[in-house]
């Protein structure tokens, strides 16, 4: 996604060979223009999975779900990092650990919102060695529901989550995919143009 990768050049920030900071667009300030057109081409990708529910983990993943749930008209549930007082019941859990935290969290989702009949796209703000999107996977079983695939905002192609789940034959979209961060220097690979 053209515009995308523009704006990943122009305000992204790498911290390290590994690690890139996106805070002024998708992590902490969002660019709800940007998210409209994530929205956008999210649905474009996947408009003919039958989609019926999109499930992502707090926080960043909640606005690019957000408007791809507004282009697709289905509901967007979100995995909980911490518990909560009014999420007791019913939890379908799943343990996942966090590349940028370095620590585990439990995430849940209410059972009362992912069911047998649910058709689910996975949809994260990164993908990296692919901890969070499995755990989401996980409770996607949990509920019986089918997968119908993970859109990724920014994949980082040098860490292996993206092509593990390619080899596994889900269909994994990523808007942008970062070949290297070596150098100081943003390399996209090519089919991402
Ligand atoms: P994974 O679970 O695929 O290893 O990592 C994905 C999760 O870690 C995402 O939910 C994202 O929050 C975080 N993450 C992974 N790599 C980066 C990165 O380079 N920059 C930022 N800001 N977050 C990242």
């Amino acid at each position: 996604m053209k515009l995308l990768k523009e704006v990943i050049i122009e305000r992204g920030r790498i911290i390290s060979s590994d690690v890139l900071k996106v805070d002024s667009f998708l992590n902490h300030q969002i660019d709800p223009e940007l998210m409209k057109e994530i929205g956008k081409e999210f649905s474009r990708r996947f408009q003919e999975a039958g989609i019926t529910k999109i499930l992502t983990i707090e926080s960043s993943g909640i606005a690019p779900a957000v408007m791809t749930g507004l282009e697709l008209g289905v509901p967007v549930v979100f995995a909980r990092k911490r518990k909560s007082l009014t999420l007791v019941d019913n939890l379908l859990t799943a343990k996942v650990y966090s590349f940028t935290k370095k620590e585990t969290n439990e995430i849940s989702v209410s059972n009362e919102h992912l069911h047998q009949e649910d058709v689910v796209l996975i949809i994260d703000d990164f993908l990296a060695n692919g901890q969070a999107v499995r755990g989401l996977m996980d409770i996607v079983k949990q509920a019986h529901s089918t997968m119908a695939g993970v859109g990724a905002v920014i994949e980082k192609g040098f860490q292996s989550g993206g092509n593990l789940l390619r080899e596994q034959g889900i269909h994994v979209e990523s808007l942008a995919i970062i070949e290297s961060l070596a150098s100081n220097q943003i390399t996209f690979r090519e089919e991402t143009e």
